[in-house]
């Protein structure tokens, strides 16, 4: 995994250049789809295979898991919305955005296994051909050590920055603030 907090980083990212109205309510849900893949790292505890389909970067990590995640949440979240309609649409594709950006920057890492994208229809482990991110540590001692910092190092590099970069160029577009009228 690339750290909880940059998948966090990442989904904000995604969030600012969705074009709806935005509230902390849609920003919350993008960012927990793209924490909550990594509770599958339970499995480690639990005795399940690594390389199983319910193992750590299975199913949670699958483009099916981020359709049912984004579905769920607007079934639950978005009852005031007709479902298909425009924004219903482009609010789904927004957490599906977040929650699927986990399990690609994860097949952007340098270690671990790769990342089940297409389970349960297809059981393969995948990498994209770019593996630039540090892998992150699961044991949280580990991961505020010497490794942690090279990890973060890395993850700011290729997560915080493009994120920043996206996120600074949404605001330039398209301001947080009402345009003053000419
Ligand atoms: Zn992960």
């Amino acid at each position: 995994m690339a750290s909880a907090f940059s998948h966090a980083f990442a989904s904000l990212a995604i969030g600012r250049v969705t074009p709806v109205a935005r509230g902390w309510k849609f920003y919350l849900i993008g960012a927990v789809g793209a924490v909550i893949p990594d509770l599958d790292a339970i499995g480690f505890w639990a005795g399940v295979p690594y390389d199983s389909m319910l193992g750590h970067r299975g199913i949670t990590h699958s483009f099916f898991f981020a359709f049912l995640y984004a579905t769920a949440a607007m079934f639950l979240f978005y009852t005031n919305e007709k479902p298909l309609s425009r924004t219903w649409l482009i609010l789904f594709a927004s957490f599906f955005a977040s929650t699927a950006s986990h399990a690609l920057l994860d097949a952007c890492t340098t270690g671990g296994l790769g990342v089940d994208l297409f389970a349960p229809f297809y059981d393969h482990r995948y990498f994209l051909p770019w593996r630039v991110i540090k892998v992150s540590p699961i044991s949280v001692t580990r991961f505020f050590s010497e490794t942690g910092i090279r990890v973060l190092a890395s993850e700011f590099v290729w997560i915080w920055i493009p994120s920043f970069v996206i996120m600074i160029t949404a605001m330039i577009i398209d301001p947080p603030y009402p345009k003053q009228k000419a």
